[in-house]
């Protein structure tokens, strides 16, 4: 089972980048086979960037990662399509944003003939960043549909830009937060996260905002 983890500033400042190396080594538990990033940088773009093998030989691109706003990142256990065809790795797109996701969307091949959606990878995972592009409405709401649409427990996390947004998705995988002065950290397992360490709430899809005047925070449910 993949691990997932990332960063969401409060303040504009970027990510503790050793602790970030720090949890991504702790992720690399949970999946060897590829490892990829998605952020937002300083100069207002998301990058991304993804290859095979495992955390551990690939921390040094975290150091892109100095002054981003949010990170997403991801430590892949292949269930559908091989890690060395770099198509299949996270993170994926979803429209305009980016996403990374741990659990087996068991009904894939339902969806993509109920939905049409033109699949361009063997990976899974890509089929709910089609169906996030496809839905109308507000970011978390979308995510929350297509939850509960995807067969198989699951965590997600995108990432969006104007506005800076970080999208977290709990529905019966593992995922906590701890919090720093300077932002959230996320990850799959609680060891290496800062302060105290608290779950994710659970058939949770919610969207963390940063503006002018700091964070704001969406929350929908996930239906079962
Ligand atoms: N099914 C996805 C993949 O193959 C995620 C794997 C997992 O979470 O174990 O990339």
């Amino acid at each position: 089972m993949c691990g997932v983890f990332g960063f969401m500033t409060k303040d504009g400042r970027g990510p503790d980048l050793a602790r970030l190396k720090r949890i991504a080594a702790v992720t690399q538990q949970r999946g060897h086979h590829a490892f990829g990033l998605a952020w937002l940088g300083g100069d207002g773009r998301i990058h991304t960037y993804k290859r095979p093998g495992p955390a551990t030989a690939n921390l040094a691109a975290l150091d892109a990662c100095r002054g981003a706003t949010i990170v997403i990142g991801h430590c892949r256990w292949a269930t559908h399509g091989r890690p060395e065809d770099n198509r299949n790795n996270h993170p994926h797109p979803a429209g305009r944003g980016w996403f990374v996701h741990n659990g087996v969307v068991q009904n894939h091949h339902d969806l993509v003939q109920k939905y049409r959606l033109a699949q361009r990878t063997q990976c899974d995972s890509e089929v709910l960043g089609l169906l996030m592009a496809r839905f109308p409405g507000a970011l978390g709401l979308r995510a929350a549909r297509v939850a509960e649409r995807a067969e198989g427990r699951l965590v997600m996390l995108g990432v969006w830009r104007n506005p800076a947004r970080l999208l977290v998705v709990r529905n019966d995988n593992p995922l906590s937060f701890g919090e720093t002065a300077g932002g959230y950290y996320f990850a799959s397992l609680p060891e290496g996260l800062p302060g105290c360490v608290t779950e994710i709430r659970d058939h949770y899809a919610g969207v963390l905002t940063l503006g002018d005047d700091g964070l704001r925070h969406e929350a929908f449910l996930i239906a079962g």
